[in-house]
């Protein structure tokens, strides 16, 4: 699977642009502030219809600009799919093939992972922000997941809103075992991805941090079941509880993932080289496992990963990176110290200006 072509308009500080991609690895060079990350947004908004960064779509659209769009031509089993997303008036529209496409229909054509400088972070984040990447990777590899978390958070604020209204308990009661069919799913979700998840990760991690240092991904559900029997319980001994506070304290929206280093907490202990080899690590494995379980090659973006590492485990990530068969898009301020494995495509990124020029030479030894 790969972007044959990536064009976009009115997106970011970008300059209108059509990009012929390279199967293989394409590099982005550009001082701070040219555009680089936008470039790696606009892939990643195209295959998951989220920002990267933007907390609102209308910071996605260039400034004075009135929409944006993003568009692409992918190649997957000898097949060309076209998507396209863009911003109209604050609202986002998605095409598939020319045609709108509701996510549920869009889906399925582009797989990416991303590598940025702003996951070192997750490894310490609040609770949120792990069950956000868990559900973003089982998505990755599993579109209809998409599904099984919109319907478990619909069904959670349905619930929400009965205990703040006073809804009367027979009436919440009924509900109750909606919301507990959902959250079943959505364990069961999340624990079957961890169970392939975790073994890739530990070693993965021990290839990137060497020899001997262990790390372990372990699922913590608030409610460990993946029966509706035993979370419509749960929801039934907090209601009286629930309903003081005016939300439903335990549930998926309560799970965390736990990233442990050498047996212990990486939230409390690990070290920020460490956080970065383990963030590392999870991506590293999330590919391996796409590939393992799906025959998938994501498209993997990589921004200005050599700036966060150390010179070790750069090296060791570009060896992995050796073997990987699948595209890479990788940003960089001096295209000279990536140890690129073999020739890529090189673009220049300048004041929002994306020109190609040619080649990098093949880099391997030292
Ligand atoms: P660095 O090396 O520092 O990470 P970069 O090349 O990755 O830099 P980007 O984050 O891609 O830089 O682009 C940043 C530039 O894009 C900034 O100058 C910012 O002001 C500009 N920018 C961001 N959003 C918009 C927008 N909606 N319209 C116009 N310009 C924007
Ligand atoms: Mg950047």
């Amino acid at each position: 699977m790969h972007l044959r072509e990536l064009a976009w308009d009115g997106f970011r500080n970008l300059e209108v642009r059509r990009l012929a991609l390279s199967p293989g690895f394409n590099v982005f060079e550009g001082e701070n502030a040219q555009g680089k990350t936008n470039v790696l947004e606009a892939a990643w908004w195209l295959a998951t219809l989220r920002p990267l960064r933007a907390a609102r779509l209308t910071e996605l659209v260039r400034f004075g600009a009135k929409t944006a769009q993003v568009e692409a031509q992918i190649e997957r089993d000898a097949l060309v799919h076209k998507l396209a997303v863009r911003v109209v008036e604050g609202a986002r529209q998605s095409l598939r093939e020319g045609k709108l496409a509701k996510p549920a229909d869009y889906f399925g054509a582009l797989a990416v992972v991303v590598f940025t400088p702003d996951d070192a972070g997750l490894v310490r984040a609040a609770p949120a922000e792990r069950r956000r990447y868990l559900d973003r990777a089982i998505f990755t590899g599993r579109p209809g997941h998409l599904q099984t978390t919109a319907t478990h958070k619909r069904a959670l604020e349905a619930r929400n809103e009965l205990l703040r209204t006073g809804a009367a308990s027979d009436v919440v009661e009924a509900f109750e075992w909606t919301l507990a069919g959902h959250a079943a799913a959505l364990v069961a979700a999340r624990r079957r991805f961890i169970e392939d998840f975790a073994p890739q990760v530990a070693e993965t991690f021990s290839e990137i941090a060497g020899e001997g240092v262990t790390a372990r991904v372990v699922y913590r559900p608030s409610v460990d079941s993946d029966a509706p029997e035993a979370h419509r319980a749960a929801l039934e001994d907090d209601r009286a509880r629930d309903r003081e506070r005016g939300h439903t304290q335990r549930g998926p929206q309560a799970d965390d993932l736990g990233i442990e280093v050498q047996g212990r907490s990486g939230r409390l202990y690990a070290s920020q080289g460490q956080q970065r080899a383990l963030v590392l690590a999870l991506k590293i494995a999330e590919i391996r496992l796409l590939e393992a379980l799906f025959a998938l090659t994501p498209v993997l973006l990589l921004d200005d990963v050599s700036s966060e590492l150390d010179p070790r485990r750069n090296e060791r990530l570009f060896a992995l990176l050796h073997g990987y068969r699948g595209q890479v898009l990788i940003t960089t301020t001096d295209a000279a110290v990536l140890r690129v494995p073999r020739a890529a495509r090189l673009f220049r990124v300048r004041a929002g200006q994306v020109d190609a020029e040619g080649e990098v030479a093949e880099r391997t030894g030292a």
